[in-house]
């Protein structure tokens, strides 16, 4: 297993290869996780746990 850990901008703390991440990209949101996009560890990329970034964004008020 050489899968290469990433971790959250706003907590420190690794993401899961199964969570959610939201990746902030040139200004565009992605939301996806390592499970589904392998090569994400490669991307230079500003990454959060889905609820650090919704932490940061403000509550979903749906
Ligand atoms: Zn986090």
């Amino acid at each position: 297993m050489n899968q290469q850990a990433i971790f959250c901008d706003r907590c420190g703390e690794a993401i899961g290869a199964h969570e959610q991440v939201i990746l902030q990209i040139h200004g565009e949101t992605h939301e996806t996780s390592q499970a589904a996009e392998p090569q994400l560890t490669a991307i230079a990329a500003v990454r959060y746990h889905r609820d650090c970034y919704h932490a940061l964004t403000g509550p979903q008020t749906d």
